[in-house]
């Protein structure tokens, strides 16, 4: 395998592992607190909410206190006609209480809606940042789409919540709380009447509650299986090879599987809870029937005091709790579904690198070494994840690369030169032995600094889809003109760049699909130069070019790694002939080091591989040569 930039689109085998691994909410402890403790920023902002919230929300009940006036006192007094006077006044102090009660509001809601935001783009920073810091297996073992689903999708899912939920709680308590003692001030008995059934109803919601939040995780579960699908299908590696393989009707069925997951269990999400809510509405709604059979029943018993003004006031009261409440019980529904979602973003909260910089871990510059010794010491190694009895893909690998020196590692496919080029710059740590860079153990550094220390230039490049000038200024943002071009004369490829219309403009497409694989490679050549590292790891990709572009590409290497200390995979004998040593790894270990005619004499392992090649070779330049002909 090369020495890759990361995976592209990820393993499909391991899709059941992964759904099993997430198929249910993940439990997270604590995670109410957690989940308050994310508005503990915006306590201001939140308290001055809270503030318009109460107002508003009183204000908006005292208008059907006053019905009751208007009704007794302004309309039917017990004497005369209509108080016309007293009508005026009261009809005007409604009024402009709805007038202060919405202005309150939409304040209200810009300030909710400002903290929500605010609150979930902080979330989805704070996973972003952490993800970041994930060691690079936790990415060759987790699918792409699955890890930008829960920054998209699961973040996204709760924003709502963190918007709506505090106001919606808080303006509803507070009207159902304002509503109940306006109704109990009008009349006790009819109030007792309107509020028998609620503790029952509460019961009922959090068993709704708790199947929707079931629903809910296995809904996000199968969104991010989706938007795997999408990533590993719909990105240009992917739909080449569904097109290649005549698979598009296949990953097509495979979506439509997914999709139709997703549509069942929307629908059930949606649904779940619904009855529930009907319920409650046809009861809510009854209620001022019941009221007036039982005032009825009431001035039947000979009772005085209920007037028609009580009954309009206590019905037009209890009609302001019926949405009051409903709106209580679906948020109190949204928020035990959102506790799905806030796991599973704690979950991922909760990673832990497999390995982070010790405490006392100090710069490369301090280090006791020169810059760019590199030593591996008695390194055994063995991926995340491997049985402890297979065998381990290092063993025992010692060797030291002075500064400047060129060393070049050669061996079978699947020997453990890759990892040798990954524990460098410890992109993993080694389970046994030690790595030491600059003559400290790489584990007492901090692995930024070690990283500006170190160029990479893997097999597979990875470009952004973007100019090719933004593409070299990923290395150094603030690379002059003149500098970018000097990089890219020493790597090769300034007069390709030139000739392009756009020039350095040029947009590369998606991981720079619209270049060739050499001129890709040439581009992150330069790319590295402008790095300027004073130690270089190559994993050469040359041959997959043809002989041309292999040597343009092999003179661009050569221009790179002048002067610095350059740990190379070589795949052909070109490059290993000039290096100071060639180590040649077989089974995770060093089975021969040397020169080239040192190895050649030797017989072993690397004579055998430079047969093999020279064989290779012969073939190749004869069918080059005969490609020609056949050209003329
Ligand atoms: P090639 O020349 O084909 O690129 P290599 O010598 O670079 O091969 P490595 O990529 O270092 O070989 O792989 C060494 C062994 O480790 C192989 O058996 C490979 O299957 C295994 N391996 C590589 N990456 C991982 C990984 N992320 N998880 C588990 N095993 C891995």
């Amino acid at each position: 395998m090369g020495f890759r930039g990361g995976r592209p689109g990820g393993a499909v085998i391991d899709a059941k592992a992964q759904r099993a691994q997430n198929a249910a909410a993940p439990h997270v402890p604590d995670l109410g607190r957690r989940v308050i403790a994310l508005f503990r920023p915006y306590a201001a902002r939140l308290t001055l909410t809270a503030l318009l919230v109460v107002v508003a929300s009183a204000l908006a009940v005292i208008p059907a206190l006053i019905i009751e006036r208007i009704f007794d006192d302004a309309l039917f007094p017990p004497e005369g006609g209509p108080q016309l006077g007293l009508l005026t006044e009261l009809v005007i102090v409604m009024i402009a209480l709805f007038l202060v009660s919405s202005g309150l509001n939409v304040l209200q809601t810009w300030l909710t809606s400002s903290v929500g935001n605010r609150i979930t783009g902080d979330l989805r920073m704070k996973l972003f940042a952490h993800l970041q810091h994930m060691e690079l297996g936790f990415f060759t073992r987790t699918k792409t789409g699955v890890i930008q689903s829960r920054l998209q999708n699961d973040v996204g899912g709760v924003a709502g919540v963190l918007t709506n939920t505090l106001t919606s709680i808080l303006g509803n308590v507070v009207t159902v709380i304002a509503s109940l003692v306006a109704m109990l001030l009008i009349d006790w008995r009819l109030t007792i009447i309107a509020v028998i059934l609620l503790p029952l109803l509460a019961v009922i919601q959090r068993r709704v509650g708790q199947v929707r939040a079931r629903i809910a995780a296995q809904t996000q579960e199968s969104l991010s299986q989706l938007t795997a699908i999408t990533q590993e299908t719909l990105s240009v590696s992917g739909i080449l090879l569904a097109k290649s393989f005549n698979r598009q009707r296949a990953e097509e069925d495979r979506y439509a599987v997914e999709t139709a997951n997703q549509v069942r269990l929307q629908v059930r999400q949606t649904m779940s809870g619904q009855w529930f809510f009907g319920v409650v509405t046809v009861l809510m709604s009854s209620v001022p029937a019941v009221i007036y059979l039982v005032a009825g029943l009431l001035l039947a018993g000979g009772s005085t005091d209920i007037t028609a003004g009580v009954i309009v006031a206590f019905t037009t009261v209890q009609a302001r709790l019926l949405w009051p409440l409903i709106s209580l019980m679906r948020v109190a529904l949204d928020v035990q579904t959102s506790r799905a979602l806030f796991a599973r973003i704690f979950e991922y909260l909760d990673l832990e690198p497999a390995f982070t910089d010790a405490a006392d871990a100090s710069s490369v510059d301090r280090a006791p070494g020169p810059i760019g010794r590199v030593e591996f010491r008695g390194v055994g190694f063995r991926y995340p994840g491997a049985s402890p009895e297979s065998r381990p893909t290092l063993d025992g690998v010692s060797f030291t690369v002075e500064p400047g020196q060129h060393v070049a590692f050669v061996g079978p496919s699947g020997a453990g030169k890759t990892t040798i080029l990954y524990l460098t710059p410890r992109m993993y740590d080694a389970s046994e032995g030690s790595v030491r860079f600059a003559g400290a153990d790489v584990r007492e550094l901090t692995q930024e600094s070690i990283i500006d220390h170190i160029g990479i230039v893997s097999q597979e490049t990875y470009l952004f889809h973007a100019t090719i000038r933004e593409n070299l200024r990923y290395a150094k943002p603030d690379a002059t003109e003149d500098e970018l071009v000097a990089a890219c004369r020493a790597a090769n490829i300034h007069h390709v760049v030139e000739g392009f219309e756009d020039g350095y403009d040029t947009v590369v497409g998606e991981r720079g699909y619209r270049l060739s694989g050499g001129e890709k490679q040439r581009i992150a050549i330069a790319r590295v130069l402008l790095k300027d590292p004073p130690v270089l790891l190559l994993d050469e990709a040359t041959s997959a070019l043809d002989t041309v572009s292999e040597r343009v590409v092999q003179e661009a290497l050569d221009a790179a790694s002048r002067g610095r200390t350059t740990l190379t995979i070589a795949h052909r004998l070109s490059t290993v002939l000039d290096a100071d040593v060639i180590h040649v790894v077989d089974g995770g270990r060093i089975v021969e080091s040397g020169t080239h005619d040192e190895l050649l004499s030797a017989e072993g392992l690397y004579a055998e591989l430079a047969a093999e090649q020279l064989a290779a070779t012969r073939v190749l330049r004869a069918e080059e040569r005969l490609a020609g002909r056949r050209a003329e």
